[in-house]
């Protein structure tokens, strides 16, 4: 026996796969939301009245009346018994990245044994899952085990199709007993609102007689890896972790970016059309896929849709996307660092906001008076990075995403605003004061010819920077692929409001002094990027340079650990910033902050017990087997006369010995129980545990190096990121 058997065994199952086969795709038409009760749906099935109060809902937020829910759950009970389902459940988004469900069957059974259906309006409305099971922070009080799902209209209902059957699905918000937000929907739907509101402030002072309600828009590209499921089984990290903790680096690796665009593998792209036809069945418009930098990385992006739904779509995503690469014999990583060296996974979040009266509000118009619109949207986001940095940075912090950013290959862990040179230049001639209502003969002429035929800087001009102005939108580059969007949006959406408060303070007192309205707004801005400026960066924001410069020379944070990340929830600024545009209160806020740290602790504790365990019953013994078998043919040239050269052994025993050392250490510092804060047991995972497991990684992957290749029990990065 030589210890390699399930790694061997898997290299022989991968090469030699069957060939899956391609099924034809059905034409787009024919499957394009086929599962979704949409609004074309409702039309058909509702009547007139009924249709008319439930697309109000839908497209304003307006109450939902009782009687118009009555009919549409009926309606929704047709078309989902029409097409075989028996099950329905609302799906919820706890405070974790994943979806909840608990699912009820439409049936209901008559005293004398026949069956019949129903789902009633209040059925439809209100599901009433057991919350205990759900994180919930400082609100586990005793009676808050009961928690609420309350549909969420305008975020479609759909049917779920598992080959075990079918369920519909209602999007769901999930709440306490008391009322307190437990999910990541209710804050984004209360973002939007307070942006919404804040907008049309702004809006208004700007003379616009007519806004509709505004929405904020999101599109995400995701990155994950695929790795075939025979060298995933083979790994207990990837499949407990769902990232490699061991495993010594390629003698290939990503140098020569000859993945990055290049033809995708067919089994991948077998994989990819069926997930994309799931995709479309359920009216989620994936629009782009390809291969990205690393290896076995690959990126989808779907179209950009309002940012409530696209948060639940993107949610569903990454649900499909692990059960159809199970299907296909992969195992699907949306860890952001499944493998050191090699690059991560980000999720970008292109993020604009608008209304159907004023469009897009982040994109230039064409005429000065809807480019100060755009300027002072603009603005507020500027204004916005530089004063919630650390919120920002707090709501994309996992021991995950740790991993990822600073790393050269991410952003880094400084907020900073890219805004392309020419925009860069609007803003600092305003600054400046450069840039005046009154050039050229008493026109109006802003200066602002130069923006008004905006030339898009293609979104990856500057990769560097986590918060880019991509054209028309803000693209934030720092969120991990796992993570769900919706915490990020939630703090755009309520930094925007904030600084758009601000700007209508600012400009009602400019204009009530009889200013004109260019002038006012070229004052407040004026002022804004005094105050705020100094987040615009346009460099190269891996440098070592910025990083001085950010810190030192700007006061800018730079935040490296989520335990450092974390406590930003707790400062009196963001409390007061959530509280006062009602997003979420100070006890929500602070159950956010118990929940998130949770997490994060838990997950560097179960990576510490895996590193404990996998170093003690894998690795050690293939080092002992081999020394074993060098001390046999040690004595056997002995007996020739020959002495063997013993530094190979001496290297493979030494490392195992510090390896083991650092196992005794790690265990102890796993012990440590009793901690002040919750701050505290942060900063030991962070410090302590962390620095363990990287110190036993070090020696594991030195004897990889040494250890003979039939002997190593574990597939290598070799193996896993070039067999296909
Ligand atoms: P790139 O790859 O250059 O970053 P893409 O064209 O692939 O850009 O777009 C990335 C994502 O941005 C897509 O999901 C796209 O739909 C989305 N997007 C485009 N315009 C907007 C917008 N105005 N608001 C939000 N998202 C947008
Ligand atoms: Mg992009």
């Amino acid at each position: 026996m030589s210890g390699n058997e399930s790694r061997v065994q898997a290299i022989y199952q991968i090469t030699n796969r069957e060939a899956t086969a391609v099924s034809t795709p059905e034409p787009l038409d024919k499957i394009w939301a086929s599962n979704v009760f949409s609004l074309a749906t409702m039309e058909q099935s509702l009547s007139k009245a009924a249709f008319k109060s439930i697309k109000k809902t839908i497209q304003t937020g307006a109450p939902l009346d009782a009687t118009t829910a009555e009919i549409v759950a009926a309606a929704m009970k047709e078309w989902a018994l029409s097409k075989g389902v028996k099950f329905f459940s609302h799906i919820f988004y706890p405070m974790t990245n994943i979806t909840a469900e608990k699912h009820d069957g439409f049936i209901v059974t008559n005293s004398d044994g026949s069956a019949i259906t129903e789902f009633s309006g209040s059925l439809l409305i209100k599901g009433e899952p057991d919350g205990s099971s759900f994180p919930n922070g400082s609100l586990r009080m005793t009676n808050a085990a009961r928690g609420y799902t309350a549909w969420d209209p305008t975020s479609p209902v759909y049917i779920m199709e598992t080959d075990n059957g079918s369920t519909l699905m209602i999007p769901s918000v999930f709440m306490s007993w008391t009322g307190e937000a437990l999910d990541k929907k209710i804050p984004l739907l209360r973002s939007n609102a307070a942006m919404d509101k804040a907008a049309k402030k702004v809006l208004t002072l700007m003379g616009e007689t007519e806004v509709s309600t505004l929405n904020s828009s999101c599109g995400a590209e995701q990155e994950y890896f695929l790795v075939d499921s025979n060298f995933a089984n083979a790994r207990p990290d990837l499949l407990l972790a769902g990232r490699t903790l061991f495993g010594a680096a390629s003698a290939k690796g990503q140098e020569f970016d000859d993945h990055y665009f290049g033809a995708i593998p067919a089994r991948v792209q077998v994989f990819m059309q069926d997930f994309e036809d799931q995709l479309y069945k359920l009216g989620i418009p994936a629009k782009t896929h390809h291969n990205e930098v690393a290896p076995g990385q690959f990126e989808i992006a779907p179209y950009y849709e309002a940012a409530n739904v696209a948060a639940d779509h993107q949610q569903l995503m990454m649900t499909l996307m692990k059960s159809t690469a199970k299907k296909h014999g992969f195992l699907c990583l949306l860890h952001e660092k499944p493998f050191a060296g090699i690059n991560g996974s980000g999720k970008h979040v292109n993020w604009s906001v608008g209304n159907s009266t004023q469009g897009n509000l982040l994109d230039p118009g064409n005429t000065p008076h809807d480019n100060l619109n755009f300027l002072l949207f603009c603005g507020a986001v500027i204004r916005g990075v530089h004063k919630f940095g650390p919120l920002l940075r707090a709501a994309i912090a996992s021991a995950a995403n740790d991993h990822r950013l600073g790393a050269n290959e991410a952003p880094p862990a400084i907020l900073s605003v890219y805004l392309g040179d020419q925009l860069e230049k609007v803003f600092k001639d305003i600054q400046e004061g450069k840039i005046t209502s009154s050039v050229g003969g008493g026109e109006m002429d802003l200066g602002l010819s130069q923006i008004l035929n905006f030339e898009r800087d293609p979104g990856d001009r500057n990769r560097t920077s986590p918060f880019a102005f991509t054209g028309n939108r803000f693209e934030f580059r720092a969120v991990g692929s796992s993570q769900s969007v919706s915490g990020p949006l939630v703090a755009m959406n309520t930094m925007l409001a904030d600084s758009l408060s601000w700007i209508a303070e600012k400009l009602e007192a400019e204009l009530g002094k009889g200013t004109p309205q260019p002038d006012a707004v070229l004052v407040v801005l004026k002022e804004l990027m005094e105050l705020h400026g100094n987040v615009v960066f346009g460099g190269d924001g891996y440098s070592s340079e910025w990083h001085t410069e950010a810190v030192e020379g700007r006061g800018l944070k730079n935040i490296p650990t989520t335990a450092d990340a974390l406590p930003a929830l707790k400062e009196a600024s963001v409390i007061e910033l959530f509280e006062s545009t009602g997003v979420l209160s100070p006890v929500e806020l602070e159950s956010r902050f118990e929940v998130y740290a949770e997490q994060y602790v838990l997950s560097i504790e179960v990576e510490a017990k895996l590193v404990i365990d996998m170093a003690k019953t894998i690795i050690y013994p293939a080092a002992m087997r081999y020394l074993s078998e060098l001390s046999i043919t040690s004595s056997s040239m002995a007996e020739m006369g020959v002495e063997l050269d013993s530094s190979v052994a001496r290297k493979v025993a030494t490392e195992s010995n510090l390896m083991m050392a650092g196992v005794t250490k790690l265990s102890e510092a796993l012990e440590q129980h009793n901690f002040d804060s919750t701050e505290a047991h942060l900063q030991h995972c962070a410090n302590e545990l962390l620095s363990l497991m990287n110190e036993i990684r070090s020696h594991a992957d030195t004897l990889e190096a040494e250890v003979a290749d039939e002997m190593w029990p574990l597939p290598k990065y070799q193996e896993m990121l070039f067999i296909k």
